[in-house]
């Protein structure tokens, strides 16, 4: 492919540009841990499918990865009931905010799609389902296909998000109204609550999607998690809905699947190429990191590597 060499000089210069053009938005302030995070910090990591790897920042400090825990979610569902999921999540681009419950109603109950927090409340039930222990198991395979032992929920910021959660708990009561969440409504928020308070470094969670980048991927005991049959399908859906009403705009500056978390983190693959992990807590007004998405314009840019 034509483009420069990844190199730490290159992550160097993207992050020293997006440093001196200053920082926009806020941190999320509707739950109560993520608004004590300190808004200055900046960290982003590259890891190359060739293995090289480089960092710059705050790369190695863990934060509450939100959202981007739904790809892992997505991915681990797909890998336990294949394409049955399709009849409970839709795969359209919502255009509408990430806790939005406008389209429910019409859709009876079916969500556009799995990276909207209604969608992924759908695969919570799924995996609930479907695994034995789902917190255990669910933290398992991140760990597994991270080979990191070290990666937890954060029990304080699950509290937290619970605390003031009206939004989300009336979303999955809306769902289950219309059949769509098997178990109980509490069991699926908590799951959800959990899944969502994971916290991960940018250095982690670059190993962590290589799966998605790598199609050689295997695990350290030997497995795939994904065929590329499927793990496409997770990639083109981080394409069109990874950042809910800007993933439009992500892909037109950026070009490149991804996806965002309230905690300011943005995780984005090349496929047979990279994953890159940016993190700045500041918001902009989609709920998305502003200096996340500043850096991985200018990065795609520098490096002419969208994959358009
Ligand atoms: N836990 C957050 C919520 O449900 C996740 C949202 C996000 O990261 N966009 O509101």
């Amino acid at each position: 492919m034509k483009n420069k060499l990844y190199s730490q000089e290159i992550l160097e210069e993207v992050y020293q540009l997006i440093i001196k053009e200053g920082d926009q938005g806020e941190v999320a302030q509707y739950i109560p841990e993520l608004s004590r995070v300190n808004p200055d910090k900046f960290g982003a990591h590259l890891l190359t499918t060739q293995g090289e790897s480089f960092g710059v920042g705050d790369c190695q400090t863990k934060f509450s990865i939100q959202s981007i825990s739904k790809v892992f979610s997505l991915s681990l569902a797909y890998q336990l009931i294949g394409d049955k999921i399709w009849e409970r999540v839709g795969v359209e681009p919502s255009g509408n905010p990430f806790n939005s419950l406008l389209q429910l109603e019409a859709d009876e109950g079916i969500p556009r799609n799995p990276l909207i927090n209604a969608g992924a409340m759908v695969i919570c039930d799924i995996l609930i389902s479907n695994l034995k222990e789902p917190a255990t198991d669910f933290i398992n395979f991140i760990r597994e296909i991270s080979a990191n032992k070290a990666i937890n929920y954060s029990e304080s910021v699950a509290r937290s998000e619970k605390s003031v959660g009206y939004r989300n708990i009336a979303l999955c009561n809306f769902i289950k109204s219309f059949g769509n969440i098997e178990n109980d409504a509490n069991e699926v928020l908590d799951f959800y609550f959990h899944m969502c308070s994971i916290e991960m470094s940018c250095e982690e969670l670059t190993k962590a999607f290589m799966f998605l980048a790598h199609v050689e991927f295997r695990t350290k005991e030997n497995n795939r998690v994904l065929n590329r049959h499927k793990s496409k399908r997770i990639n083109a859906i981080m394409q069109t809905c990874g950042f809910y009403d800007e993933s439009g705009e992500f892909s037109f500056k950026v070009g490149l699947p991804g996806k965002s978390g309230v905690g300011g983190g943005i995780l984005a693959v090349h496929p047979d190429n990279y994953c890159l992990a940016v993190w700045s807590p500041k918001l902009n007004e989609k709920g998305n990191s502003y200096r996340g998405m500043k850096f991985l314009e200018q990065f795609t840019t520098v490096t002419e590597s969208s994959i358009f």
